[in-house]
């Protein structure tokens, strides 16, 4: 049988991109709804034919326990609520997918692997581009020394963000654009490397005065250094459109631009003398169904998956050093502790 999905949280990215992408599923199907608000479970619910007996309210989400249709949890909420909602799955026997950031902060990730440690079940962070076959081809050329050793990296990712939402609020995002795009640079210079930084420094430049930037930051640019001395230049911004990034190494480079849309990848690879563009067919499968299967199989065989809990505590170790270093004004070291 397929493994069974509840959504929780009907908003933009769930009913636009992950709903959607069931159907180009093998081993994972959505059973069952998770909303505040009755007129979505109505109007979802019918769409996905989705029975009154598998839509469920936030007040009464800890009954998904009763449900043996339910396997998977998929909390695609406002940041501040991952933990809570992750935490609650577990406890009610149930597997974990959580959308990034996997929380607002270090001891909300520990918290989510321990809650679903002490359950049993797996937890697995919607790190899409990893299912992607361009990010895919990109971590085997750079890591397969394909253009030399790598030597830098530089990674920016930016959108211009309408006022009037949650992301603007600290309550409910945790922090800015760090949280919700920057994080692709971030976790783009870890997975193409494969290593985890040492030290970052980073300079926050927010114009405070625009009144979306009153409680998080717009643009913060960080440098990151690894052990085998690659550094990472990267870019976040809530104020600028970018979507890129770039793999340097002794022998040429790998440009992907953009990098994590949703659609759209285009890579580039000079050598040599030589630029080619190495634009891959989209798969039968994309990055969406792949990701939703993945965990559909590990809870099948017991694997952890790819981008496990501590995958995203990773990220957010760096964002906290991150920000860290912007509010104090100086490198600081990760993982000393
Ligand atoms: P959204 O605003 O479109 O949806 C959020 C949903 O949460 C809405 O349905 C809203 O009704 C509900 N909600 C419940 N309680 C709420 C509260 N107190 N305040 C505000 N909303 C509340 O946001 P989104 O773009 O769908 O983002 C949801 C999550 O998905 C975020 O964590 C975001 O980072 C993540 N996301 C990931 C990707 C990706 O590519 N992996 C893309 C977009 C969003």
């Amino acid at each position: 049988r397929r493994i069974g999905y509840a959504v929780v949280g009907l908003g933009s990215y769930a009913t636009r991109q992950i709903m959607p992408n069931f159907a180009g599923c093998d081993h994972a199907r959505l059973v069952a709804l998770v909303s505040g608000t009755p007129a979505k479970l109505d109007r979802y619910g019918a769409q996905y034919g989705i029975p009154a007996t598998h839509r469920y309210s936030y007040a009464d989400f800890d009954r998904i326990r009763d449900n043996p249709d339910i396997d998977v949890v998929y909390v695609v909420l406002p940041n501040a609520m991952h933990a809570e909602y992750s935490i609650r799955a577990a406890q009610a026997g149930k597997h974990v997918m959580c959308e990034k950031p996997m929380a607002i902060s270090v001891g909300e990730c520990e918290a989510m692997i321990a809650a679903c440690r002490k359950a049993g079940t797996r937890l697995m962070i919607g790190y899409r581009s990893r299912f992607e076959v361009h990010n895919r081809l990109a971590i085997d050329l750079a890591r397969g020394g394909h253009v030399g050793s790598t030597r830098l990296i530089t990674a920016e990712h930016g959108f211009p963000i309408r006022p009037d939402q949650w992301r603007l609020d600290r309550a409910l995002s945790g922090g800015g654009s760090m949280m919700d795009i920057g994080i692709y640079s971030l976790n783009a210079a870890r997975y193409l490397t494969g290593e985890e930084p040492v030290e970052v420094s980073a300079i926050d430049s927010t114009d405070r005065s625009d009144p979306r930037f009153r409680t998080v930051e717009d643009r913060i640019s960080f440098l990151l250094r690894f052990p085998s001395g690659i550094e990472a230049n990267c870019i976040s911004s809530y104020s600028s459109a970018h979507n890129a990034y770039r793999v340097i190494g002794t022998e040429g480079w790998i440009d992907m631009e953009p990098a994590t849309p949703y659609s759209g990848h285009a890579m580039r690879i000079r050598k040599q003398d030589a630029v080619m563009p190495r634009t891959l067919p989209v798969p039968a499968k994309n990055q969406f169904a792949a990701q939703l299967d993945h965990l559909a199989e590990c809870v099948v065989t017991g694997a952890t998956p790819i981008v496990p809990g501590e995958e995203g505590l990773a990220d957010m170790r760096v964002i906290e050093a991150i920000y860290g270093s912007a509010a104090e004004r100086r490198h600081v070291r990760i993982g000393a502790a």
